[in-house]
């Protein structure tokens, strides 16, 4: 997607460790007109899909997923991160590891939201380690819903989680693939360019 890829190297910062901030337009800032083409992009990607259930992970998925839904026409439900111990019964949980802050945290969902019949479409800004998108496979897996594939606005190729997670039969589109980013220059490389 040009308009993204144009967005992402005018006006994303690589930060150390492998971080690119996209602030201005994702991930604090909302350019919600740019949001529109991307939900219109991942519904182009999986047209002739059924899909009835959009699922994200809070909090910076939930934008994106939002204006996506919208293209579907399909309601969101987005994995809480919580800290609280006691919540076996209601709701199906696992475990994910955050690359941003390096640690663990649980994410939930209520079974009232995702069971069986359910089709659905994970949405997320980022793909790294995959370790997020590997939770809410493994939320959906366990209330009996069809997993259906991952659209990401930008995955970080060079980082393992792409790759895993196709490796795994998981359909994941990427608008924006990252081969390469150099915090020093602050050069970045698309899949497809040289
Ligand atoms: P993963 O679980 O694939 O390792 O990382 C994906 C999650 O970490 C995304 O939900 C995203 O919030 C965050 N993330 C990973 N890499 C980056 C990055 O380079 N920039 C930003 N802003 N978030 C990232």
């Amino acid at each position: 997607m040009e308009e993204l890829k144009a967005r992402i190297r005018r006006d994303g910062k690589i930060k150390s460790g492998n971080v690119l901030k996209v602030d201005s337009f994702l991930n604090h800032q909302m350019d919600v007109n740019l949001f529109t083409e991307i939900g219109q992009e991942f519904k182009r990607r999986f047209a002739g899909e059924e899909i009835n259930k959009i699922l994200t992970i809070e909090a910076s998925g939930i934008g994106i997923a939002c204006i996506t839904a919208q293209s579907f026409g399909v309601p969101v439900v987005f994995a809480k991160k919580t800290q609280t111990k006691n919540i076996a019964g209601e709701v199906y949980t696992t475990q994910v590891e955050s690359f941003t802050h390096g640690r663990v945290y649980d994410i939930i969902v209520s079974k009232e939201f995702l069971g069986k019949g359910d089709k659905v479409l994970l949405i997320d800004d980022f793909l790294a380690n995959g370790k997020a998108l590997e939770g809410l496979a493994c939320l959906v897996r366990d209330s009996g819903a069809e997993l259906v594939g991952a659209g990401i606005v930008i995955e970080k190729g060079f980082q393992p989680g792409g790759d895993m997670l196709r490796a795994r039969g998981i359909r994941v589109e990427s608008l924006a693939v990252i081969d390469r980013m150099d915090e020093v220059t602050g050069t970045i490389v698309f899949r497809g360019e040289a």
